[in-house]
């Protein structure tokens, strides 16, 4: 029996056309420019393009849509083609619109002999003045009017290098007059003389986008061509050239981007960021890039069920990213090994434990039955979290304090006799007793502590940096803010720990490993070479701190 869930219009469209038999195998494509990462946005349609087609057992093409030879480059190819295969997907075809460049040429000058398309010598802003606007209808170039030979002959001119940049272009012949202005005449080529970075010098003509996409999309019998709304108004442009090039019918439909708050989503953008050293390259841990989340620890499965969850709207919005963080703390918490690391140390001398170092043991992580256990070396020194002690404590503070009692984690309860403090009255340690009845697992003290602490063990301590990450504007829409985007990037969105205290099973730690520092958050290596060095970044907190924060500061 079927699934009884509920479709998204898309799924409506394509089990309809499945009926009526209007395409038996189901072809999507996802369409990169490689001009930039791909960013969480693009996961966004990836998760969607591969999901249909693995769902109704067909099929998706990679096609890069490479028809603007200035802004691109193969690194970014690489990157994109990495980023899909880290979210789980495989496309069947890897395509370029480059690779149908002769194909394209080949439609135009159809096109051309039908009398559907000329050469034009206007200059852009003549062809801008006589464009019209939405109510006024547009003025007929001089040059719409030439015969179907001179076209054809001068398009060849075109292609052969005769003409300087801008000198002409080509247009389809459609309605001056019509209410769609993309159909008021589009340029189907621009004259540019520049190197491609796979066609390298053969053109010096390059197809704008409404002719090469929906023709891509036909070459490769693409049945949903799916798009951001953006591209409503060229629907009409791309049925028509589909229908008078008589070619494999293709259709375009439409569902709104995703947009995150606290960030930016455009490639451009981006750019910019990386290019003014905002951020440290588009992998940066706080770039919405694929690649920066990878190294920021979030996992495939978190980002997948987050697209899922968020669904296909066709209104655009604004998505609150913590719902992103839910997803990832989600699927983290049924990963991750439980290890302790103390970030900010206060050193407790055990004054009443005697004898050598011991083990104890800690399961790897609770939510799991069929994970293991680790060692955790315990004894007379330990390290603790410098705010984990008050000595004037408040009511209900159920941490360390003079006199108080806490117990370890994995360990013993401990009582805090006294706090020893430098000539400048800072704390420098604390002395406390441990109750040896009180070991977990085989406790007989009859104590009972409210308060559990994590901790490492002095002599077997290594030692890491991490790096804990904030929100990377300070508003939730820098794109719509007055001035520059650039003036809303949060300061404080990097923090770095150069020497954090971890236990010694950490220096085993291998890259893609998931860690919940207890009590720290969820963390995971750099991926970064970094020289040996232990550097952990923190994917997420592991409770939502921001929402809480901005609560305070609401109420205050
Ligand atoms: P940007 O505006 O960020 O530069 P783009 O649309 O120019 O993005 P493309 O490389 O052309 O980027 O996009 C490839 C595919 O990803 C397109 O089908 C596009 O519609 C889709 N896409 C891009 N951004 C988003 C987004 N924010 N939400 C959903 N889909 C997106
Ligand atoms: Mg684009």
């Amino acid at each position: 029996m079927s699934e009884e869930k509920n479709l998204n219009f898309i799924e409506e469209i394509i089990e309809e056309d499945l009926k009526s038999g209007k395409y038996d195998c189901i072809v999507t494509r996802f369409p990169p420019e490689p001009n930039g990462y791909l960013h969480i946005g693009h996961a966004k349609a990836i998760c969607l393009n591969f999901g249909l087609s693995k769902k109704y057992g067909g099929y998706t093409n990679l096609r890069f849509d490479d028809t603007n030879p200035v802004t691109e480059d193969t690194e970014y190819v690489e990157s994109i083609k990495e980023d899909i295969q880290w979210l789980g997907f495989q496309w069947k075809n890897e395509s370029y619109a480059s690779d149908y460049f002769e194909t394209l040429y080949g439609y135009a000058v159809k096109l051309i002999e039908k009398g559907l398309a000329y050469v034009d010598d206007s200059t852009p802003d003549e062809i801008a003045a006589m464009k019209g606007t939405p109510t006024e209808p547009g003025k007929n170039s001089p040059y719409r009017d030439r015969s179907v030979e001179e076209n054809l002959r001068l398009f060849a001119d075109m292609r052969s290098g005769k003409y300087s940049d801008g000198a002409k272009v080509l247009r389809a012949k459609i309605d001056m007059a019509s209410p769609n202005m993309h159909m008021r005449d589009p340029i189907m080529y621009r004259i540019k003389h520049a190197h491609h970075h796979r066609t390298g010098d053969a053109w010096c003509i390059y197809p704008m986008y409404d002719f090469a996409h929906g023709q891509s999309d036909s070459i490769e019998q693409v049945t949903h061509s799916i798009c951001t709304l953006e591209f409503v108004p060229h629907r009409e442009l791309y049925d028509w050239f589909i229908t008078q090039l008589e070619i494999f019918p293709s259709h375009q439909y439409e569902f709104a981007r995703l947009n995150l708050n606290y960030t930016v989503m455009s490639k451009r953008k981006l750019l910019q960021l990386v290019n003014d050293k905002y951020v440290d390259g588009w992998n940066d841990p706080r770039m919405p890039t694929i690649s920066g989340m990878r190294r920021r620890g979030y996992t495939p499965e978190a980002i997948r069920d987050f697209c899922d969850r968020i669904g296909i709207a066709k209104r655009e919005n604004l998505i609150d990213i913590s719902l992103l963080e839910f997803f990832v703390r989600e699927h983290l918490n049924k990963i991750a090994i439980r290890r302790m690391v103390v970030f900010d140390s206060i050193k407790v001398v055990l004054t009443n434990y005697e004898g050598a170092v011991e083990m104890l043991e800690g399961e790897d992580n609770p939510e799991d039955e069929n994970s293991g256990k680790r060692q955790i070396p315990f004894g007379k020194e330990l390290y603790i979290e410098r705010e984990d002690f008050m000595e004037n404590p408040p009511k209900k503070y159920f941490r360390l304090y003079p006199g108080g009692m806490v117990r370890l984690k994995h360990a013993y309860i401990i009582k805090c006799e006294k706090a020893i403090k430098d000539e400048a009255g800072t704390i420098t340690e604390l002395h406390c007793t441990y109750i040896p009845e009180s070991k977990s697992g085989a406790d007989t003290s009859g104590v009972n502590v409210k308060g559990t602490l994590h901790w490492v063990e002095v002599t077997n301590a290594i030692t890491a940096e991490v790096r804990l990450y904030d929100r990377l504007f300070k508003v939730e829409d820098p794109q719509h803010e007055e001035g520059d985007f650039k003036d809303y990037i949060n300061p404080d969105s990097l923090q770095v720990i150069k020497t954090v205290y971890a236990e010694p099973s950490l220096k085993n730690a291998k890259m893609n490993d998931r860690y919940q520092f207890l009590r720290k958050g969820y963390f995971t290596l750099d991926n970064q070479d970094t020289h040996g060095r232990l550097l952990f970044n923190r994917t997420v907190t592991l409770k939502d701190a921001w929402a809480k924060e901005q609560k305070k500061a609401m109420n205050n």
